[in-house]
């Protein structure tokens, strides 16, 4: 169904444009549309691309309903079994699905002692480098999209990520990292990881290793929204114990240094997660506290839109422009100013068809 989005003022990635019109086509933005196009009035609102969260842990089909209400397009899974994902990647109308599949981890790690009631847990453990290659092998034909490396400490050695990471670089896959301690942090970056995900809790990346990991190419989805989740629920009362600020110090230090920030929750409705965003409404509680930890607003915006999608390699998104998927929110408020208006959802695009309200 083509389309025309009249009067809207259009995110070019930095601020917002006169009111114009926007035309979409067989799922795509296009330069014009048909004679018989549908037109919708826009009434001036803020037309944005559709949202990209990096770092979700599918739940089940209304996962993917929660995500698209709001605004979230695209969604990376970071760590689920092949089974479920495939079958909610087959789903049409609803957020588009990334995934690694099963995140890999050591036997011997906190992840694997809390995962030992899922059987697809099992498949992903890898005790040592002679694994790595099998293991990686495994997630290339289950159809991953780039490979999870949970590193807990203790649990893998060096060696271990080392070998995943040649591994998986090998066979053109990226490389994630999650790193929640400053130790973590330190080996996957020795390893020449590409993603890291989530932002030490116990000590703040430094000047020097944000300059050193800015060299490297590296990136950060650094999920603040579950780092504060997690500081909430084992230190509540803000006594002794974990706090958030190392988490938000690493952020502001890494975009100092010129490091790109990915948006991503790490939503989730695992029973055994240390903390669980909900699916969608994270994502903007999450732009919040990237503003916070230094961003612009349009910063922000990117970091969940183009910056996202570029360091994800996925070309045809991520930005307003002829030829690219017709992921799109059109918002009441200018979220430039205020970060908040990216909650002002008056519609959502997918692929160039409006999502149905959910009322
Ligand atoms: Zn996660």
């Amino acid at each position: 169904m083509a389309t025309v989005l009249r009067n809207v003022r259009v995110f070019d990635g930095e601020s917002f444009t006169e009111a114009r019109d926007v035309a979409l086509d067989g799922g795509l933005i296009v330069e014009r549309a048909g004679p018989d196009a549908d037109i919708v009035d826009g009434a001036g609102g803020y037309l944005v691309p559709g949202f990209i969260d990096c770092h979700i842990h599918l739940a089940g089909p209304h996962t993917q309903e929660l995500l698209v209400a709001a605004g979230v397009t695209t969604a990376l899974d970071m760590s689920s079994p092949a089974p479920l994902v495939n079958a909610m990647r087959g789903r049409a109308g609803v957020t588009d699905i990334r995934s690694a599949m099963m995140a890999t981890t050591s036997p011997r790690s906190a992840h694997a002692e809390r995962m030992k009631a899922i059987p697809a847990a099992q498949e992903a453990l890898v005790t040592g480098p002679a694994d790595a290659e099998a293991a990686v092998a495994r997630r290339v034909d289950q159809g991953a999209d780039y490979l999870k490396i949970v590193i807990d400490l203790p649990g893998f050695e060096q060696q271990d990520v080392d070998a995943l990471v040649a591994s998986a670089h090998a066979r053109g896959l990226r490389t994630v990292a999650h790193a929640s301690r400053w130790d973590a942090v330190a080996m996957a970056e020795t390893a020449g990881i590409d993603v890291l995900t989530h932002a030490p809790l116990d000590r703040s990346i430094d000047d020097a290793q944000a300059a050193r990991l800015a060299a490297a190419g590296t990136v950060i989805v650094p999920t603040l929204t579950m780092m504060k989740g997690i500081v909430e629920r084992v230190n509540p009362a803000g006594g002794r114990g974990p706090t958030y600020a190392p988490a938000q110090e690493s952020v502001r230090r890494l975009h100092a240094a010129g490091v790109p920030i990915l948006a991503g929750t790490d939503a989730n409705e695992t029973p055994a997660a240390p903390a669980s965003p909900a699916f969608g409404s994270s994502l903007h509680d999450e732009l919040e506290l990237l503003v916070e930890a230094s961003l612009t607003p349009a910063e922000a915006l990117r970091a969940a839109t183009s910056v996202a999608a570029q360091h994800f390699g996925l070309d045809d998104r991520g930005a307003i422009a002829v030829g690219l998927r017709a992921d799109l929110v059109l918002l009441g408020a200018d979220p430039t100013v205020d970060i908040a208006a990216t909650r002002s959802i008056r519609d959502v695009w997918l692929a160039g068809d409006r999502v149905p309200d959910q009322e």
